[in-house]
This record gives structure tokens, sequence and C-alpha cells, in this order.
């Protein structure tokens, strides 16, 4: 029956029009991917947590490294100001220096992240308002001085800043929206400055700020493309490291971080956290009898039939050979094992034999099991997976008090269930 399906399977696949069919259905899938990738690179919103974590981490690091340079280099050009301009005004300048690398400081020392998207946008905020602040107060006071030639070179140092400010996006992974977002402030306090300019010195021509306006454009163009190129290697790096080559699903690293964030998440809200300890059984007599290969074969299957059947938000891990996670955020116990036991009657494919495969479930809540965290969690549904096998193998284990249920070869559960 098996030898038969395979060889009509054979048949059928080599007409041409199937294999035209496979390839447009390829072409549809790449394009696909190309679609989500560049949704990705736009905005935040398509990020998966573990994207958003590790950009957090990374931004607000390099942030707060640039924020002390930031804060060193402030505190000498204080002093070169402090010399060289007239006291009043240089007193008044020297002030705004010190002030301007304390805030640095602060920034480089006392904000800390939690590994949230909000992290990135409170740290790049801070980021530009420290120097967009320092620059229009510097500036307003110095375009009423008229300075001699060697010090408007000096004065020049500082209509660099919005330049320096916007090159500086080039050094983190941003999407296009968030990019833009933080430039636009950046030229609209510089044509801002411009006007204050212009009516000091009305004899300045308009077409000088339409210029300065114009490579700033250009050069959040170039930033833009930078933070977005990194961005790009930043998702496919994680995107390769996260998943297991064989089976898709996430690999053991990516979901502890996940499972850590996610009980994060549920310990603030107070929401609701359940976890899936699944065990294929009897896998290690499929690897012995049809091989490795074959093996391989039913995993990928396994998988690919539970995936089909999750919810957005669930986080399926490889956790070892033969062993997945299944993280459910918000969702209680009852509806954990509700949606598990719809899963496991629709099937986890066949052994090579053609028997059904089965498997052994632990299930566990956060709340409802009272876990402090998430490898406590695991460990409680690693224990009712384990009296699973224990008590035959084929079921699934939501409870420490005896609550067993064969599933049976009809799938259809038989015994009670947390819905009754
Ligand atoms: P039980 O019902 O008690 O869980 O029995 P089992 O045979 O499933 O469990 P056991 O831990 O004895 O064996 C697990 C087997 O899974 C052993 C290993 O050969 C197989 N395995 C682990 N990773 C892979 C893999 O990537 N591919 C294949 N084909 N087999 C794997
Ligand atoms: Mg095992
Ligand atoms: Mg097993």
């Amino acid at each position: 029956m098996c030898v038969e399906g395979k060889s009509m399977a054979i048949r059928i696949t080599s007409f041409p029009q199937i294999q035209l069919m496979r390839r447009r259905f390829a072409t549809l899938a790449s394009k696909e991917l190309l679609l989500e990738g560049w949704r990705q690179l736009l905005t935040p919103f398509h990020h998966q947590p573990l994207v958003s974590a590790r950009r957090a981490s990374m931004v607000v690091n390099r942030i707060q490294l640039l924020a002390f340079l930031f804060a060193i280099l402030t505190l000498c050009w204080s002093l070169v100001d402090f010399l060289l301009f007239p006291p009043a005004l240089g007193l008044y300048l020297f002030g705004l220096h010190i002030l301007t690398s304390v805030a640095f400081l602060a920034l480089a020392t006392l904000y800390k992240p939690r590994g949230r998207l909000v992290d990135i946008y409170c740290a790049l905020a801070i980021w530009c308002a420290i120097p967009i602040t320092f620059y229009l107060a510097s500036h307003i006071a110095l375009s009423s001085f008229q300075a001699e030639t060697e010090i408007v070179n000096i004065m020049t140092g500082y209509s660099f800043l919005p330049f320096v400010l916007l090159s500086s996006l080039t050094l983190f992974p941003l999407t296009i929206m968030e990019c833009l977002c933080f430039a636009l402030p950046i030229m609209f306090a510089q044509e801002f400055l411009g006007v204050v300019n212009w009516i000091y010195t009305p004899q300045i021509h308009v077409l000088f700020f339409s210029n300065e306006l114009w490579l700033l454009a250009i050069l959040t163009v170039f930033s833009t493309f930078a933070s977005i190129s990194q961005l790009a290697l930043m998702l496919a790096l994680i995107r390769q490291a996260a998943r297991d080559p064989l089976t898709g699903a996430f690999a053991r690293r990516s979901g502890e971080e996940l499972l850590r964030l996610q009980y994060n998440i549920s310990l603030r809200n107070q929401t609701p956290l359940s976890l899936a300890f699944i065990d294929l059984d009897h896998f290690k007599n499929i690897n012995d009898r049809f091989g490795h290969e074959r093996g391989d074969l039913v995993l990928k299957n396994a998988t690919e039939n539970f995936l089909r059947q999750l919810r957005a938000g669930d986080i399926l891990t490889r956790w070892g050979g033969e062993e997945f996670l299944l993280i459910m955020p918000n969702t209680s116990l009852r509806q954990a094992h509700t949606a598990i036991r719809r899963f496991y009657a629709t099937g986890l494919g066949h052994r090579p034999d053609g028997q059904r495969l089965t498997a052994s479930i632990g299930i566990a809540e956060r709340r409802e099991d009272a876990a402090n965290s998430g490898l406590h969690l695991i460990d409680i549904a690693d224990a009712r997976m384990y009296r699973a096998k224990q008590q035959g193998r084929d079921r699934i284990i939501a409870q420490d008090a005896p609550h067993e249920e064969p599933e049976g070869s009809s799938g259809v559960p038989r015994s009670r269930n947390l819905n009754a």
C-alpha cells in the first residue's frame, strides 16, 4: 500500500504541468518571503520578540558607549570655548557643555534596558534630545555674536552637530520608519535655527539653508540605507541561528530566550502562560527499523503538522532530538489543553510502517502551577510528560493529580478533560 502510494507520487510529480506548478509555487513562496523581508525592514511591527529583544540590547549598548565618549569629548570642548570666547559667552557655553556632558554620562550609566522595543525608542530619543537641546541653546547665543575669523572657525564646529547626529544613525540596526522618525526632528531643528540665523543676519542668502537641508536629506537617505543593511543582516543571522535547520521550529537556545521573555511579560501583565512538553513515542525504534533518514522525515512532517495549526503567538521549539516545547502566551491551562487535544486529534503524521505517530505530552501553566521561572515551568511540564510515558504513552497530562488521557487510535480523546 505504502509502496504503491510512493510510485503513484513519483508518476504524478513527473508530469511537466505539475513541475511547472511546483516551480510557480516556489516562486510565489520566495516572493512572499521577499515581501515579508521588506515589511520587516519598513516597520518594526512584524518583528519577532526575539528580534526586538536583541535589537534593543544592541542599540542601547551602542548608545551608551557613544554617550560615554561624547561625555568626555564635550568636557574637553568646554575648555576650548571657555578660553576663546568673551567671558560672559564663554561661561554660558562652558555651563552648557558641563550640563550636556552630565546628561550624556547619565545616559551612559543610569539607563537600564529591559529588552523591549520601547527601550530602543527611549534611548534613541534621549541620545538625539541631548545634542539637539545643546545645539539650539548654544546656537541662539552664538548667532547674535560677531566673531573674529579664528573664532568663526570654531563656531562652525557647532553647525556640524546635526550632521554628526544624523550620521550616528548609521550605527544602529533600525527600520526605515524609525530612521525617518529620528531624522526629521534633527532636520526640523536645523531649519528652525536657519530661520533664527536669518533673522539676525538677513543678508545671508536663503539658498544657504536650503543647501544644508539638502545635505541633511541626502545624509538621511545614506543613514537609512546603512541602518536597514545592518537590520537585514541581523534578521538573517537571527533567523538562521534561531531555527532548527531540520524542522524549522525554534532552536533550543532561542526557545530558552523566548520563554524567559514570555515569562517576564506574563508576570508583568499578570496574564496566563502555558507550556507543553512533547516527546514522540518510540522514536528510536523508527531509526532502528527504517534508518535515520526516514526518522528525519517523520520528525519534519510532525513539526510541519504542528506548525500548521499554531496560533500566530505560539512558539514551537525543538528542545532535543524528538522533544518539543510549545510555548503558548496568553493561554490558560484549560485553553492550552483544549488546543493540544485538537492538534493531537488532527494527528502528528505516521510512522514509516503506516502506524499513527504518537506522543506523550505534559502541560503546565505559570499561575495555576505556581511556576517561579520559565525553567520551573518546563520542569513541571516535563514531569507530567514523564508520567504520561510511565502510564502507557500516547496521552496528555495537564495536572499533578492522576489525569491520564489515552488518546486512542481514532485520535478522539476518551477520558476526562479540563473542559468537563
Ligand atoms: P520514548 O517513547 O520513551 O520517548 O522512546 P524514544 O525511543 O522516543 O526515546 P529515546 O530517548 O530512547 O530515543 C530518542 C531517539 O530519537 C534517539 C535518537 O536516535 C532519535 N533522534 C534524536 N534526534 C534525531 C534526529 O535529528 N533525527 C533522527 N532521525 N532521530 C533522532
Ligand atoms: Mg526523549
Ligand atoms: Mg521519545
